[in-house]
C-alpha cells in the first residue's frame, strides 16, 4: 500500500491517543486516573440542551448555511461585542466543527508552500502538525530564559520574508500562562507593520484566575476588523465544557471568511444544525456556568499547586488560567528509571495508572502537562499515586483500586 508522504508523517494527536489508551484500560476495569485530557467534568448548560433538543424535535435537521446559522452568528456578534469590544458583521464570522477546524481553515486559507508560521513554545500539539500538513513550515520560538513566555526580541528575530502568521494562545495550553499585555501589544504592532497574520487562539480566554484577564489583541490596534491582521478563534468546548458539540468560530476580514467558506463548502459542507442550536443556547443562555467553571478550575489549580509543593524536586509556574499546568519533572528524568518525559509518562501510566501528557509533545522536554479539569478526588489521588511511584520520600506502599502495591524500584 502506498500513502501520501505528508499524511504518513503526521503522528496521532498525543492527547487524543492517550485518551483512547485510558479508555481501553478503564474498559478492562482498571482504576485509571486521567490527568491528561483537557475536558471539564461539568454538565452541558441547560440552555444548550434545550436549544439542540428543540432542533431535533422539529424533525427538520437538514444542511445549514456553510458559514453558520444566522441566529448563531447573531449570538457570536454579541459575544464579540461584549468580550472584544468590536462590532462585526455576519460576513466576518464563520462557524466550524470545533476550534480545531477553525484553525485548520485559517492556515489553509493563508499558507503557500514553504510559508512560515511562528509558534510560541510551549505550544498546543496540533499547531505544528497542521502547518506541516498544509505544506507550511512551523518556526518554533523557545524562551531562552526557561520561562513559558518568549520575549518580543526572540519572536522578532525569527521574522523573515516567508513569515505568514504567528499563533498566539493566551491563556496558554499547556502552560496556563497569560501573555503580558505589553507583549501582545508589540506582537500586534509587528504583525501590522510586517503584514503578518496574528492568529489569536482565544479558546480559554475567560478561564482566568486571581482577578487576572487575557486582554484581546484587538485592544491594541486602531484598525477596524477589515484592515487588521488579527484573526480571533473561539468556541464553546472549553468555556462551556461542551467539547463533544464541536463548535468553533473565527472572526476575520470578510474576504478571508469568504475563502474559508469556500474551503468548508468543499470539505464539510456545514456544521450540524443541532450542534449549532446547542452553541446558540450556550451563548445566549445564563452565563453563570462559565463563572462557576472558572471558579472550579481556580480551586482545582490551588489544590494542584499544593500537591506539587509537597512533591520533592518538582517546580511549577503557577497557572494563571486554563485548566493545565506544566510542572518541571526534570529531577525525575535522565535517571535509570526514566530517560525523558515520554518515558516518564509511560512509567506513570504503567505503575500508577495515572495519565499525564509528556512535555515533549508541547515542545518542552522534562515536563509533564497535567490537566486539573477533572474532580478534586482524581487530582489528590492522582498525586498520591505519582508521589508513590516517583518520590523516595513518599510511603512505599499504596492502594490502587483494591490492590495493595509495594514500590520496589528504588
Ligand atoms: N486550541 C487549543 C489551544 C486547544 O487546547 C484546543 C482543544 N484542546 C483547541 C484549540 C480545539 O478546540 P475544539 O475542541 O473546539 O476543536
Amino acid at each position: 500500500m502506498s500513502f501520501s508522504q505528508v499524511a504518513i508523517s503526521i503522528p496521532a494527536s498525543p492527547t487524543i491517543a492517550l485518551n483512547e489508551e485510558a479508555r481501553l484500560l478503564r474498559e478492562k476495569g482498571e482504576p485509571v486516573i486521567h490527568l491528561g485530557i483537557g475536558e471539564p467534568k461539568n454538565k452541558t448548560p441547560i440552555a444548550a440542551i434545550l436549544g439542540s433538543a428543540a432542533k431535533l424535535n422539529s424533525g427538520d435537521v437538514k444542511y445549514a448555511p456553510t458559514d453558520g446559522n444566522p441566529s448563531l452568528k447573531k449570538a457570536i456578534i454579541r459575544y464579540t461585542e461584549e468580550n472584544y469590544d468590536r462590532v462585526v458583521a455576519p460576513q466576518n464570522i464563520i462557524v466550524s466543527d470545533g476550534a480545531k477546524q477553525s484553525i485548520w481553515n485559517i492556515l489553509f486559507a493563508i499558507l503557500n508552500p514553504q510559508d512560515e508560521v511562528i509558534i510560541l513554545s510551549p505550544y498546543w500539539v496540533s499547531y505544528p502538525e497542521m502547518v506541516r500538513m498544509i505544506g507550511g513550515l512551523p518556526v518554533i520560538v523557545t524562551p531562552e530564559d526557561g520561562s513559558f513566555i518568549p520575549s518580543f526580541e526572540e519572536i522578532e528575530r525569527v521574522v523573515g520574508s516567508y513569515t505568514k502568521a504567528i499563533i498566539v494562545n493566551s491563556p496558554n495550553n499547556p502552560s496556563g500562562m497569560i501573555y503580558p499585555e505589553t507583549l501582545i501589544a508589540k506582537i500586534v504592532e509587528l504583525c501590522e507593520s510586517k503584514n503578518i497574520f496574528m492568529i489569536c487562539d482565544d479558546i480559554y480566554h475567560k478561564l482566568v484566575f486571581d482577578g487576572k484577564s487575557a486582554t484581546p489583541a484587538y485592544q491594541f490596534t486602531g484598525k477596524d476588523i477589515e484592515n487588521s491582521k488579527i484573526i480571533a478563534v473561539n468556541g464553546v468546548a472549553k468555556l462551556y465544557g461542551m467539547t463533544g458539540f464541536r463548535i468553533g468560530w473565527v472572526v476575520a476580514p470578510k474576504k478571508m471568511v469568504e475563502i474559508m467558506t469556500n474551503i468548508q463548502t468543499q470539505t464539510t459542507t456545514c456544521v450540524s444544525p443541532v450542534m449549532q442550536a446547542a452553541a446558540e443556547g450556550a451563548l445566549t443562555g445564563i452565563q453563570s456556568n462559565v463563572e462557576s467553571l472558572r471558579l472550579t478550575m481556580q480551586n482545582n489549580r490551588d489544590i494542584l499547586m499544593q500537591e506539587l509543593r509537597s512533591f520533592t524536586d518538582v517546580r511549577c509556574f503557577k497557572p494563571e488560567g486554563t485548566f493545565y499546568a506544566l510542572p518541571d519533572f526534570r529531577a525525575y528524568c535522565g535517571t535509570a528509571l526514566v530517560k525523558n518525559s515520554v518515558e516518564l509518562s509511560k512509567f506513570l501510566l504503567k505503575k500508577a495508572l495515572v495519565v499525564t501528557v509528556p512535555g515533549k509533545d508541547f515542545g518542552i522536554e522534562g515536563h509533564l502537562r497535567l490537566s486539573y479539569a477533572g474532580s478534586v478526588k482524581d487530582l489528590t489521588e492522582g498525586f498520591e499515586r505519582m508521589k508513590w511511584a516517583l518520590d523516595p520520600n513518599a510511603p512505599s506502599d499504596i492502594y490502587i483500586g483494591d490492590r495493595k502495591l509495594i514500590r520496589d524500584w528504588m
